[in-house]
């Protein structure tokens, strides 16, 4: 089971997705399933999307997705529901989408240039639109870091490095040195089948998220903050500007 029940996820593949048709599967106060769907439903440390269902001169504002039988999209509460067979315009906010893809292909960067350059790995990150963190376990932070980091990680933006999205038999993505390193444990072993995000050249990763099509995109990374939490445990918080 992959979580999506009966609804074809439009953003796996195609990231660019703002509009599109669906067909209500069925609709509850805990979720309204669609046929097709381009919400992503946050994980992975981003958040979900935002955006409404159009149907019948109403909207249904929906703040997020649940994976599980099916694939529910959570409305606003009292908002109005489709019934089951209503031909609905799903939309996605599109600023907070775009901003999240930016700052999630960021934290991508921000990944790579630290084990390339520092060989220190991530234990863990968080994003909102624009601001994000991700900790590494670095037991020292050599002179220069901060500098050093984010000036790195901005040659790598003006490199305008591709970021490719494929999917991959389990075996084969895990004959990926990336891929051993950051997520063999991560990923249950009933997955089959194993999204990449690959910012060639750079950072390859297992992920789910959503993300721009090349570097450039993401625009300029400023390391804000590196704060020590505790013994090898550095947390750098980034920020995403124009
Ligand atoms: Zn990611």
């Amino acid at each position: 089971m992959d979580g999506n029940g009966r609804t074809h996820r439009l953003e796996l593949q195609d990231q660019t997705v703002r509009d599109w048709d669906a067909v209500v599967l069925d609709a509850t106060p805990d979720g309204v399933v669609l046929d097709r769907s381009a919400f992503y439903p946050g994980g992975g440390g981003q958040p979900p999307d935002h955006g409404v269902l159009l149907w019948g001169g109403v909207q249904t504002r929906i703040v997020g997705a649940s994976k599980g039988d099916e694939f529910y999209l959570i409305p606003v509460e009292g908002d109005p529901l489709p019934p089951p067979g209503t031909a609905v315009r799903g939309a996605i906010e599109d600023e907070r989408r775009t901003a999240l893809m930016r700052t999630h292909s960021g934290l991508h960067v921000l990944s790579g240039v630290v084990f390339r350059d520092f060989g220190a790995l991530v234990t863990g990150g968080n994003m909102e639109p624009y601001v994000a963190r991700m900790d590494f376990n670095l037991p020292e932070v050599p002179p220069g870091f901060k500098e050093a980091v984010e000036e790195a990680c901005n040659s790598e933006v003006a490199e305008d490095r591709r970021i490719d999205i494929k999917v991959l038999p389990r075996e084969e993505a895990f004959q990926i040195p990336d891929i051993i390193r950051t997520a063999q444990n991560l990923i249950p072993p009933e997955v089959a089948d194993v999204r990449i995000v690959d910012i060639v050249g750079l950072d390859t990763q297992a992920d789910g998220g959503t993300h721009v099509a090349s570097t450039k995109q993401i625009g300029r990374i400023q390391v804000a903050k590196i704060e020590n939490k505790g013994k090898g445990f550095r947390r750098l918080r980034i920020r995403v500007t124009d």
